[in-house]
């Protein structure tokens, strides 16, 4: 039977998404059980993979040029790619320091380059096409599933 195949990807931040998406789970484990590959899920399951995926969801944003490279390549392997949360939606709250002052900035420094971080927080439109968000902080359970079930319809999983 046809699945969707799903990615789930975390970035900086503190992946309270993640958790509000494993307490779905207990609601929702067996009618995913039936419509849902999870592809990428770390949170989820010991074997991940990357390879194509009909919607790839993401938390976080981005603060090094190791992750926007692994984005551009989530990006590259998803038909659709969800911003999941504030963070990746608008960098905030984890890139509050882009907005340090100078004096703060000079003193973090050194961590940022040991850390291998860039100077500026990304959000995920920053860098990739994003194709929907799910606000909130943490994400809207409501408008995460209004969007899950949007493309278990689209790619035709779900009747309409
Ligand atoms: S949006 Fe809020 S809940 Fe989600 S990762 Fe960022 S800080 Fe955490």
């Amino acid at each position: 039977m046809k699945k969707l195949r799903v990615g789930w990807f975390t970035f900086t931040c503190c992946e309270d998404s993640t958790i509000l998406l494993t307490e779905l789970f207990n609601r929702h484990w067996q009618e995913w059980l039936k419509e849902i590959e999870f592809v990428h899920a770390k949170v989820l399951q010991s074997h991940n993979e990357m390879r194509d995926m009909d919607v790839a969801f993401v938390e976080g944003a981005i603060a090094s040029y190791e992750q926007a490279a692994k984005l551009k390549q989530i990006r590259a392997l998803s038909q659709k790619l969800v911003a999941i949360g504030a963070c990746a939606c608008i960098s905030l709250p984890s890139s509050q320091r882009n907005t340090f002052d100078a004096a703060a900035k000079s003193e973090i420094a050194p961590f940022l380059l040991q850390f291998h971080q860039n100077e500026k927080v990304q959000t995920l439109s920053e860098i990739v096409t994003v194709d929907d968000t799910v606000q909130g902080c943490p994400m809207n359970e409501q408008a995460f599933l209004n969007v899950l079930n949007k493309y278990l319809k689209e790619f035709e999983i779900k009747s309409p």
